[in-house]
């Protein structure tokens, strides 16, 4: 699924195919069997032999590479009784989260339902709830879930609802998508390195979240033919936000993005009219590089 090819009469809720790319390609499949998050982490850990924990290399997913089909789901498989998909481990996480100052009840009730472990490989899943960014391959990483809930909080800005459209702008293992579509009506995410984006879809594919919409191309652009955001994120850091998602944000939307290069800093953007935006910086962060173009 690439930008520019959106038909622009698919509404939300989307189908499982549109999350996938499976109904782009025409292919037609079984309807699945619908299930929560809370289910498919459930049956994650139900189907599953030992993990191994094996030290991983950051180094690309040779299947993915050269795939140009969807590739069976790579979840990572876990014994029944594994503290990795135990639901106190990821309370555990909400818990810290909540002493490291995340008061958004709603971002951590996002964070307690997406299973972080079904997003990595599976010899750093036993890390998986750890505050540590892992890497995905292709020098990329997840976000540690920290960085995650805040963005995200700062996002919502405290407002009762569901946020309505919002932009990702660096999809890598799709992990804060998933976030996201826990508090936002329509989420699109975008990731330059195609290889990754298809990594994204496989990971995403058992979680069944009707209302995430997955692209390949170059996030600095944006996805003006979607519309304007109330919310986007920057997952990845570049000297400036790009004028392109400034003019992508509603009157009254918030961008967060990390700026800068080895010092960066976390930034809260506002669009307060047509033409004026104020910008607010929060704290210090770390991402990989925010980079122009596609890859693979
Ligand atoms: N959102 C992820 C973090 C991914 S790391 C998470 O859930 O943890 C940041 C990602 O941004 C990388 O995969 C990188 O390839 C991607 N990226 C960098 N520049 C980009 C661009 N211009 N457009 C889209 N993606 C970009």
């Amino acid at each position: 699924m690439s930008q520019g090819q959106d038909p622009p009469k698919k509404r939300f809720p989307l189908t499982l195919d549109f999350v996938t790319g499976v109904a782009d390609r025409k292919r037609s499949t079984a309807a699945p069997r619908l299930n929560s998050l809370q289910t498919a982490t459930r049956n994650a850990a139900q189907n599953a032999p030992q993990p191994t924990n094996t030290p991983q290399v950051n180094t690309p997913r040779p299947s993915l590479v050269s795939s140009t089909q969807p590739k069976p789901s790579p979840i990572p498989q876990r014994p029944v009784n594994s503290p990795l998909v135990s639901d106190a481990v990821r309370k555990a996480m909400i818990q810290r989260l909540a002493q490291q100052g995340i008061k958004d009840t709603k971002v951590l009730a996002a964070m307690e339902t997406v299973p972080r472990h079904m997003f990595i490989e599976p010899g750093l899943a036993s890390q998986a709830y750890i505050d540590a960014s892992l890497p995905i391959g292709y020098h990329q990483t997840i976000s540690q879930p920290y960085i995650v809930a805040r963005m995200i909080e700062v996002l919502r800005d405290g407002i009762e609802g569901k946020m309505s459209r919002v932009l990702e702008i660096g999809t890598g293992c799709g992990y804060q998508a998933a976030v996201l579509a826990q508090v936002a009506d329509q989420v699109y995410s975008i990731e330059r390195i195609r290889p990754l984006h298809e990594q994204a879809r496989n990971n995403l594919r058992s979680l069944l979240i009707p209302n995430l919409r997955l692209h390949y191309g170059d996030g600095m652009l944006g996805l003006p033919q979607i519309g304007s955001f109330d919310g986007i994120i920057l997952a990845a850091a570049g000297m400036e936000v790009p004028q392109a998602l400034l003019d992508q944000m509603a009157i009254g939307g918030r961008l967060a993005a990390p700026v800068g290069n080895r010092h960066q800093e976390l930034r809260l953007i506002r669009r307060i009219r047509r033409n004026e935006w104020t910008t607010e910086t929060l704290e210090r962060c770390h991402f990989v590089p925010l980079r122009p173009g596609t890859f693979g």
